[in-house]
């Protein structure tokens, strides 16, 4: 692993500061306040204007000429999340278009893929059913064939974006008499098709995310990803991408583990009380001279450093734990003004601290829980065996 600086060339240089400017232009104040109010973490506008400045084909199509280099890359998703360019929805079309061009018809890639680069089409994750979403192979949503149709029924939690996009990417069970990873088959469903409707919900941290109700859903069979009830080897891929259950990369040019993006809030949650502290009230103290203070600070900050450079599933699990432990330490160092939210006259941090304890529990929740994340370690990498339940 190299550690070393990256030293820029002049067009990367180039490709940076004409990044960085063009984003400032699109993700303006307005941008940013209205996806607050949302929760959808996906601005149109933004996603329709990178489209057509060409970086969503540079990013997603494969063996694309101008596809981004290494550096280039790397310089894309740096400067979107230092200007906080809503990510979820852009994360989630990735991955699936991913999927669409490994097993998809030709047909249905013409359909789809050119206006996924355009930004006029994004795609959901349907994956997680009310009924339980950590063993996603459970699937009890039901596709039947119907000549060259399928009709789908069922429901889906947690489908976050459905109502920004315009295709989801359906497990669904083709035949529940067979062993559960043989009982699948994906489907790439319209979300405008007749018997889809999609409802919102809102997390504790303001998130929107949707449960999505399927009647007597009509596809044709185009839609179909891969072999019938060879779902699980189309799902795997993406699944593992999700779980940050990906190989490192020896340049260096990549996040250490996946949720690099929610670490984010805590090292700003960490930088604001650490400068909030440092500062003197009209007597002159300093929070950070009183011991209490100054341990839990360092602690906190110690902690995040230790998790930001956890690698793949350690990170995974790093992150979200630690965010869920040193969010309260923070909120009692700054003290009871930490309670108010980002934007309210008075909060001791601007909300930075509140927001990440709403948020810590979310993170150790989606793309699966830290306890899956924790027996999963237990078993591929310490090699402890399979867990027993009984
Ligand atoms: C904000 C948010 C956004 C989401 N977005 C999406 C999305 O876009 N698409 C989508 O499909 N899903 C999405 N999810 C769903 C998410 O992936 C699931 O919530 C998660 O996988 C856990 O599933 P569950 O909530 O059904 O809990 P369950 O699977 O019902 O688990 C309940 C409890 O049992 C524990 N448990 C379960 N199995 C085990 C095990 N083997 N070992 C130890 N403990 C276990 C869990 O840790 C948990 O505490 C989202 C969730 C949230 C909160």
């Amino acid at each position: 692993m190299d550690f070393s600086r990256v030293e820029l060339s002049d067009d990367e240089q180039k490709f940076q500061d004409e990044l960085r400017s063009f984003l400032s232009e699109i993700v303006t104040e307005d941008v940013i306040r209205r996806d607050r109010e949302t929760g959808d973490n996906f601005d149109e506008g933004v996603h329709l204007a990178l489209g057509a400045a060409g970086y969503l084909e540079r990013d997603w199509k494969v063996g694309s000429e101008r596809a981004f280099t290494r550096v280039e890359r790397r310089i894309w998703e740096l400067e979107k999340r230092r200007a906080h360019v809503p990510w979820v929805t852009s994360g989630t079309t990735a991955m699936i278009a991913k999927s669409v061009e490994k097993f998809g018809s030709p047909e249905l890639k013409a359909e789809v893929l050119p206006r996924v680069y355009s930004g006029h089409v994004r795609m959901c994750l349907g994956y997680t059913e009310p009924e339980g979403g950590s063993d996603v192979a459970t699937c009890k949503t039901r596709a039947v064939r119907d000549g060259d149709q399928w009709i789908i029924n069922g429901s889906k939690m947690f489908t976050t974006g459905a109502h920004n996009c315009q295709y989801v990417f359906l497990i669904t069970n083709t035949d529940p008499s067979a062993p559960k990873h043989k009982s699948l088959t994906m489907f790439l469903v319209p979300l405008a098709t007749p018997g889809i409707e999609i409802q919102g919900i809102r997390t504790v941290d303001g998130d929107r995310t949707n449960i999505v109700y399927y009647s007597d859903v009509r596809i044709d069979d185009r839609y179909r990803l891969g072999e019938v009830n060879g779902g699980w080897s189309v799902v795997r891929e993406p699944l593992n991408a999700e779980h940050g259950d990906v190989a490192a990369a020896d340049d260096g040019l990549a996040d250490v583990s996946i949720m690099m993006h929610q670490a984010m809030f805590m090292a700003h949650a960490v930088d604001k009380a650490a400068e909030k502290s440092a500062i003197p009230d009209p007597q002159g103290r300093r929070l950070i001279d009183d011991g209490a203070v100054a341990y839990r600070l360092g602690r906190s900050v110690a902690r995040l450093e230790a998790s930001l450079s956890a690698p793949s599933i350690f990170g995974r699990v790093a992150l979200a734990q630690t965010m869920r432990d040193i969010s309260p330490d923070l909120m009692d160092v700054l003290g009871t003004a930490s309670a108010l939210p980002v934007g309210t006259d008075g909060s001791a941090d601007d909300g930075a601290a509140e927001y990440i304890y709403r948020f810590a529990p979310l993170v150790g929740i989606y793309g699966g829980t830290l306890e899956v994340f924790r027996n999963m370690i237990a078993q591929y990498v310490l090699g402890l065996g399979k867990p027993s339940y009984r």
